[in-house]
């Protein structure tokens, strides 16, 4: 068994994460590679959240420059993201893992309601817990509820997976003499505009302590090594 610097986490998984190679929906393959990323930790006794994103569905912002009304293109891409959590749900039941799902808009029919105290309850029972539906508000996106569920649940660290391997200095995809951090403060974020997570989810971590980890989702045992504190992608801290 791995030696863990980190024992309860919340990993913030974007839409995109789960579309693989396509550019909409949800990929099965992905997911079933993730839920093995997610056992192999889940097995050793990680405490574990996710804050699933609806990127790959729907995302308020574009459909409010078509037009549409922002609240409630917002509400339409929460809606997307309980989606997403009842897809992972699905995976990680396939692959062993108890996991519920909680909300932030109650949905009674298909999963539970978001109260911290219950959530906190799951994951020391050994479930892991998906946030779905952000943080319940239009004018948010699922970083900023992952900063604040990382906080409220008493996160060691908050994980974003993503497609690339860190935070660089500039769009590595775009820039082939980009230079990978790693480790980056949080302010030097905010100030160099780095698009790592929105500027209120950062903000939100550099006042409550809240080490981001940024790391490719897609590396074999990535999860694992980021945990036991090995140099994995990007950390942002103090
Ligand atoms: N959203 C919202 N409030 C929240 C979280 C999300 O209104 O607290 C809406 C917003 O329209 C956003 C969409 O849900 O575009 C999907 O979330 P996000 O864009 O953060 O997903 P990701 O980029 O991580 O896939």
């Amino acid at each position: 068994m791995a030696d863990y610097q980190y024992n309860r986490v919340l990993l913030k998984l974007s839409g995109e994460a789960l579309m693989g190679s396509g550019d909409f929906g949800i990929d099965g393959e992905v997911l079933g590679r993730l839920a093995e990323q997610i056992r192999e930790v889940h097995d050793d006794g990680i405490e574990l959240g996710i804050v699933v994103g609806g990127g790959n569905i729907f995302r308020g912002m574009s459909e409010a420059a078509n037009g549409m009304d922002r609240a409630q293109a917002d509400y339409m891409g929460m809606l997307a993201t309980v989606q997403n959590a009842l897809a992972l749900q699905d995976a990680f039941e396939h692959a062993g893992i108890d996991t519920r799902v909680m909300s932030a808009i109650e949905m009674r029919a298909i999963c539970e309601t978001y109260i911290r105290r219950r959530a906190v309850r799951h994951m020391e029972k050994g479930r892991v817990v998906i946030f779905a539906a952000g943080t319940g508000n239009p004018y948010f996106t699922t970083d900023t509820a992952a900063a604040l569920r990382a906080c409220e649940i008493n996160a060691d660290c908050l994980m974003k997976a993503t497609k690339v391997d860190g935070i660089y200095d500039k769009d590595p995809v775009t820039n082939p003499d980009a230079v990978r951090f790693d480790q980056i403060s949080y302010r030097e974020v905010l100030m160099r505009g780095l698009r790592v997570m929105d500027a209120t989810a950062t903000a939100l971590c550099q006042e409550n302590h809240m080490p981001i980890i940024v790391f490719d989702i897609e590396q074999p045992h990535v999860f694992r090594d980021a945990l036991s504190g090995e140099p994995v992608g990007t950390t942002v801290i103090e």
